[in-house]
């Protein structure tokens, strides 16, 4: 029997996704080497770090973090291993030309708005990257009209139910699944989330998985990020909600003070 005071959660972490940007010079360095000293002196404990840079700064990324306790993960992959896919990358590709890659983003609005990212596009990607042994940030989160017309929570379970799909129990556990409301994501953002309705998505994203995965405990294992305008000033607030393991950041993760500041806020609350 499940003792519901115990309190399960995900694995404490943060991402950044770098987006079509480079950053700051030396960002993956400054943060991998600003990680290292932090579970220093914090007795080995830290939050897990992840950096999502552009494809084509991978190999320079990978060669700054080398040893450090972060890692490392891409924006995106094509799901097939190969063929007439003009432009695009497999995961096989990225695997063999960076072994190191561990996770993956799938999903992000932008590339469900800007380049035809489907529920069943998004569920095949999930399902080459478990294959691969990569672990899947899988994005999902409403419009502003889909709130508008109080369809948040059907739209959320929905993309969390297409997304896990055919995918098996013990491997539902493996997926990271990050809530971006996409109103408040990034420079055009319409508005701000605020921690407490959060919070209350991410549980739903937990109870949805429950049910997916047909075992309470899968909602409770599987790692819950939130995304949309986390900053240094308010990481704290975010970090405090019981429902969310850690934050998916875009902006403040270009300046590396910026992002393990926020790591910080999180590794504070989530691993103190
Ligand atoms: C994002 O686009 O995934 C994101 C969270 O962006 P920002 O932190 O800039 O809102």
């Amino acid at each position: 029997m499940i003792n519901n005071n115990i309190c399960f959660m995900g694995t404490p972490m943060i991402a950044g996704n770098w987006k079509m940007n480079k950053g700051e010079e030396d960002l993956a360095k400054n943060v991998a080497q600003g990680t290292e000293d932090r579970k220093n002196n914090n007795n080995g404990k830290y939050i897990d770090v992840v950096m999502l840079p552009p494809l084509t700064s991978l190999g320079s990324v990978i060669a700054q973090v080398k040893g450090k306790p972060v890692s490392v993960g891409v924006q995106n992959f094509h799901q097939k291993d190969k063929g007439a896919y003009t432009g695009e990358v497999s995961l096989s590709m990225i695997k063999e030309f960076a072994p190191e890659v561990k996770y993956a983003i799938i999903g992000h609005s932008e590339r469900r708005a800007m380049f035809g990212e489907t529920d069943e596009l998004v569920n095949l990607k999930t399902k080459k990257a478990l294959e691969m042994g990569i672990i899947p940030i899988v994005c999902v989160g409403e419009t502003k009209e889909q709130r508008d017309a109080g369809k948040t929570d059907e739209v959320v379970s929905n993309q969390v139910t297409a997304a896990l799909k055919d995918i098996k129990q013990e491997d539902i556990s493996k997926v990271v699944i990050a809530y971006e409301p996409v109103w408040a994501i990034g420079k055009k953002a319409t508005g701000k989330c605020n921690p407490e309705e959060a919070d209350r998505v991410c549980k739903l994203v937990r109870s949805t998985v429950s049910n997916v995965a047909g075992s309470e405990q899968a909602g409770k294992d599987i790692t819950v990020l939130y995304g949309g305008s986390v900053s240094e000033k308010n990481a704290d607030q975010y970090a405090s909600m019981p429902n969310i393991d850690g934050p998916l950041v875009g902006g403040a993760a270009l300046k590396s003070e910026r992002f393990l500041a926020i790591a910080d806020a999180f590794n504070a609350k989530k691993n103190g």
